[in-house]
């Protein structure tokens, strides 16, 4: 991976709105147009109202005009690392390939490379989208 989603990741970390997990999160996607999408964690006092840094990151890269992730980065401040939740992983999974990588960063940089099939290896599907 290059050097920019990673960095792109920490950067929207910033814009996180997480006063009650108090876990700010960003994450980082590039995507087929070759641009890189991002989002944080936005929480809500009515917690399920919430969502993750990765939802955020995926409603610009669809509001920008792409829909295929190449490879996303997710980074979360105090944790050492941070792993999409299952319903994101069920979320990137909808616009990417078995073999699209996550990098799991922490301030340093990335600590771990996975695919989206390492982390959801029987995800739900159908035959819908071919
Ligand atoms: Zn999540």
């Amino acid at each position: 991976m290059s050097h920019d989603l990673f960095e792109a990741a920490r950067d929207a970390m910033a814009f996180a709105h997480a006063p009650y997990s108090k876990f700010p999160v960003g994450a980082a996607i590039r995507a087929e147009d070759g641009k890189v999408y991002t989002g944080a964690n936005i929480e809500n006092i009515s917690y399920p109202q919430g969502w993750c840094a990765e939802p955020t990151a995926i409603s610009a890269m669809i509001m920008g005009g792409a829909k295929r992730i190449v490879e996303i980065a997710v980074i979360a401040e105090k944790l050492p690392l941070c792993p999409p939740c299952g319903g994101c992983r069920q979320k990137i999974a909808e616009f990417a390939s078995p073999a699209t990588r996550i990098y799991l960063c922490d301030e340093a940089g990335v600590k771990t490379t996975m695919t989206i099939d390492e982390l959801l290896p029987h995800g739900f599907k159908t035959d819908v989208l071919g």
